[in-house]
């Protein structure tokens, strides 16, 4: 896949099977059998044929210690590293929920496409190891995509935390994050090391610094936010299908 070859393979990973799902049905996605990852990887795969394009799902599948879904950047990057090795996509979508900062435009239930990402959690004040750090990849222009969906957008950090410390605060403030997560850092690290396009769209469920705590509102919203995605992902491939990386 090249910046200017048509765009036919993509693959979507979330995090959690509340996000996945009913993205999963309305596109009438079948679950691979066999599985496109074989075990122990736990992560859970489906595909099918939406015009003309070939869409595969992975989320992360359950920790079968706490029935869980295994959330944040290290499932999020086995996931992302096992998928695109399997398939070999010419596009990757990290899609799911998210909080977003008020301070940056964000409310609940928008939907905003990713500029760059950021790391908040990996903090090495060691010259070098700063950088390394804070992890920051700048994500493909589209802004062909951004105007005809209408969607909002931002740098995304990402951390292991649904909450947040004041360094935190202060990284994602420093850098201007719009949307809060845990994973899309860690699947841009992985799509950098194969050289894949990754775009990521994600619904707000929460407002960070909008006073509430995140895990209230985020249970309040998430099936809000996951119908959301079901409506901008289709949108998404839709416009994508047949384009270029370069057309976006
Ligand atoms: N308590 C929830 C667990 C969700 S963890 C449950 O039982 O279902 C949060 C998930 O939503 C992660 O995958 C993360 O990417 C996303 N998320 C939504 N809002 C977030 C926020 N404010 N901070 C970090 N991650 C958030």
């Amino acid at each position: 896949m090249t910046a200017t070859s048509p765009i036919k393979r993509v693959l979507l990973l979330f995090a959690m099977e509340a996000e996945a799902n009913p993205l999963i049905s309305k596109l009438s996605l079948k679950k691979d059998d066999p599985q496109m990852v074989s075990g122990p990887a736990p992560c859970v795969t489906y595909s099918g044929i939406v015009g003309d394009l070939q869409v595969h799902v992975a989320w992360n599948g359950k920790c079968a210690v706490n029935s869980v879904d295994n959330v944040g950047t290290v499932p999020a990057s086995l996931t992302a590293y096992l998928t695109i090795q399997a398939l070999d996509p010419d596009l990757v979508i990290s899609a799911g929920t998210a909080g977003g900062f008020k301070a940056q435009g964000a409310a609940i239930g928008d939907t905003f496409v990713g500029t760059s990402v950021v790391n908040h959690d990996r903090r090495i004040p060691i010259p070098g190891f700063d950088k390394y750090g804070i992890g920051e990849l700048q994500s493909p222009p589209t802004p062909g995509l951004q105007t005809a969906l209408g969607f909002k957008s931002g740098v995304i950090s990402s951390g292991n935390s649904l909450d947040y410390t004041d360094k935190c605060l202060e990284i994602m403030g420093s850098h201007k994050a719009a949307v809060k997560e845990m994973e899309a850092a860690a699947i841009a690290w992985v799509c950098n090391l194969y050289s894949k396009p990754l775009i990521c769209v994600k619904s707000i469920t929460d407002i960070v610094d909008g006073g509430r705590p995140s895990h209230e509102e985020f249970l309040e919203n998430l099936s809000t936010a996951a119908v959301a995605l079901q409506t901008a992902v289709p949108r998404v491939l839709e416009f994508v299908s047949g384009k270029t990386m370069a057309d976006l």
